[in-house]
């Protein structure tokens, strides 16, 4: 796929960082579809689908939905004629080298940049104690964020190696923090002006 002139985004970053209000807020700010796998899968086991009965388990657990099962959800979301026309932005997706890989295969030119929001461990620990979501048991929590470490963190050098990659420190007010991410996509507008 290609955009016909949207950004491509992917905003990465461990749960409890903010990726989610922010990316709701860039997405807006920016016109593209926001493509939350979170949210989508939420709403499969709201319906009740095979696939939400499928993810119900795993999401509780902390654990992570198979790679085929999520690269199929995002190709075929990222056909779509709104996403055709205005761009996206990923969050929650890729989550390991394989969905990184996938997602070259479908979107490849399309990714404009992906900003890895950076909360260290500790504090997205706090925050996530802090917000009592039902599926934040301490278990799952520290589940979440060693998968994180294990197969998210590799992508940062993945998305850097292809010139791709922006970090954004994701401590201070929501607004600061908003103000960082929209600098980081704005000096990518200036490089492209000026190339
Ligand atoms: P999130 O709202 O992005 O934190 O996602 C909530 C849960 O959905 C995760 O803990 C995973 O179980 C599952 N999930 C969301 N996106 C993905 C993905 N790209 N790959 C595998 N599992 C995912």
């Amino acid at each position: 796929m290609s955009t016909d002139g949207g950004l491509g985004l992917v905003i990465l970053g461990r749960q409890g960082s903010g990726k989610g209000t922010q990316a709701l807020r860039l997405a807006e700010r920016y016109g593209v579809v926001h493509i939350s796998t979170g949210d989508m899968l939420r709403a499969a086991v709201a319906e009740g689908s095979p696939l939400g009965l499928r993810a119900r388990t795993i999401m509780d657990a902390g654990d992570l939905v198979p790679d085929d099962i999520m690269c199929e959800i995002v190709a075929d979301r990222l056909e779509r004629d709104d996403v055709v026309t205005h761009g996206f932005l990923l969050d929650g997706f890729p989550r390991t080298l394989a969905q990184a890989e996938a997602l070259v295969e479908v979107a490849g030119d399309a990714i404009d940049l992906a900003i890895n929001l950076d909360v260290p461990v500790d504090e997205v620990t706090r925050r996530m104690v802090a917000r009592g979501r039902a599926d934040d048991t301490p278990d799952a929590i520290a589940r979440r964020l060693s998968l994180y470490e294990e197969q998210t963190e590799p992508l940062l050098a993945w998305f850097d190696d292809r010139g791709r990659l922006a970090v954004v420190d994701g401590i201070g007010s929501e607004t600061d923090v908003f103000g960082r991410l929209c600098a980081a996509i704005e000096s990518l507008h200036a490089a492209a002006d000026e190339a």
